[in-house]
């Protein structure tokens, strides 16, 4: 019985030492390979393979989403471990090379936005090439590696349409040749802004000591902030709520991505139990509360959603919310930056920084989303301030210098034309 198992168990160290030599030597195959072509279609099948558990058990499953901009398309790959990869550009294409196999929901995508025609995943033993086919739109790209889940977002830029009527008179067949057909919508990559006065209705949101009220201040800056935008700048301006309703935190979001929306602009005023506590302050999104006040505020302006409908504020929904802004974090981020800059510089009033902390409202938005607390309405003097038109004036105006000059930075990054103010 004893020597059965010996021969047995030694039997199986042969078999499993030859095809770790067969591994070894298909990792080496297709590293070297794949350095100088990684286009190399895998020379062994996995269908049905019997050393499928030892040669791709280094394999890693990923996540795919694309969004189609109008100044970019995003590409989104989204893995559990941390993915090396290296970029490069080869005749009309960008191909992604991964140094290990990668598990991708599909193997062809096609997107025929302009910018990018096709994906295509080429998966080896052990190593993946993803390839992108780019359009004749495309014009440039960058990429960056986010964590938490760890992705690996790569941008690439629209080419907007030039004619040069110089060079179609000298030589007319070539400018023929070199002319791009136009393309539906030349516009800017920020077309439109969505503002968000926050609560209405019966959620009044945070009320003043002599009884001013968060959801009437903050309606009227909204509106005249989208005053300022629409006759200064060339966006749409969408308004989540026109008037005093009630409008649950889902569908402010809901409304700002079914407009495609650019950006998305959530505006409140603040309060505190300690009277003397006061300023503007910028949030963007995050799971973890920048600190104590962060997380209280955050469950305050939350409270609403549980009102609404208790289900939505399950785990599940709020993980699908986070990710639709967690690829927007750079540009928020941003954003918060200059909005606080603006306020600090023409409000002349306590800086209170930038935060982040879990708000509802800024998680499902696909686009880069900011929520701002203009002033403390329970501090005596703000709340004095903000009852008064000027005031409420200058927040509006400080609003609409710092969405300009995002919009300046974004046109910028993305190559689209500089917008005239
Ligand atoms: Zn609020």
């Amino acid at each position: 019985m004893e020597r059965i198992l010996k021969g047995r168990s030694g039997a199986w160290l042969l078999r499993a030492g030859s095809l770790f030599l067969l591994y070894l030597f298909l990792c080496i195959l297709y590293s070297s390979h794949g350095a100088s072509h990684p286009l190399i279609p895998p020379l062994l099948s996995s269908v049905g393979n019997p050393r499928e558990v030892l040669l791709y058990q280094n394999e890693e499953k990923i996540d795919f989403r694309a969004f189609s901009h109008k100044g970019y398309t995003r590409l989104v790959v989204e893995s559990g471990e941390y993915l090396p990869c290296s970029i490069f550009e080869d005749a009309g294409q960008l191909v992604v090379y991964f140094p290990l196999r990668v598990s991708p929901p599909w193997k062809k995508k096609t997107l025929d936005d302009g910018v990018v025609n096709q994906l295509t995943f080429y998966v080896g033993s052990s190593n993946s090439t993803l390839v992108i086919s780019l359009g004749s739109y495309f014009k440039a790209y960058n990429t960056f590696h986010l964590e938490k889940p760890n992705r690996i977002v790569i941008d690439l830029y629209r080419q907007l349409p030039t004619t040069n009527p110089t060079i179609e008179r000298i030589n007319p067949s070539t400018a023929e040749q070199e002319r791009t057909p136009p393309i539906p919508n030349p516009s800017p990559a920020i077309q439109t802004v969505v503002l968000d006065p926050g609560h209405g209705g019966d959620d009044v949101g945070a009320k003043g000591r002599t009884g001013l009220l968060e959801k009437e201040v903050v309606l009227d800056i909204t509106r005249m902030l989208r005053q300022l935008l629409t006759s200064n700048l060339d966006v749409n301006v969408v308004l989540t709520r026109e008037t005093d309703e009630n409008l649950p935190l889902e569908q402010r979001t809901a409304k700002a991505n079914n407009v495609k929306g650019d950006l998305f602009i959530s505006i409140h005023t603040n309060a505190s139990r300690k009277r003397g506590v006061k300023g503007a302050e910028t949030f963007f999104m995050s799971y973890e509360p920048t600190d104590d006040e962060s997380s209280q505020l955050a469950a305050r302006e939350n409270f609403p959603i549980v009102l609404g409908d208790p289900t939505l504020a399950s785990d599940l929904q709020l993980t699908l919310w986070d990710m639709a802004q967690a690829e927007y974090l750079n540009e928020s981020s941003q954003l918060a930056e200059i909005i606080q800059q603006e306020l600090n510089l023409r409000l002349n009033i306590e800086n209170r920084g930038i935060k982040q902390a879990p708000f509802a409202v800024l998680m499902g938005a696909a686009m880069p989303a900011v929520l701002i607390e203009v002033g403390f309405i329970s501090n005596s003097s703000e709340e004095r301030e903000l009852r008064t038109e000027s005031y409420r004036q200058k927040i509006a105006y400080s609003l609409f210098r710092s969405i300009s000059n995002f919009i300046q930075l974004y046109e910028r990054k993305t190559g689209n034309y500089p917008l005239q103010y």
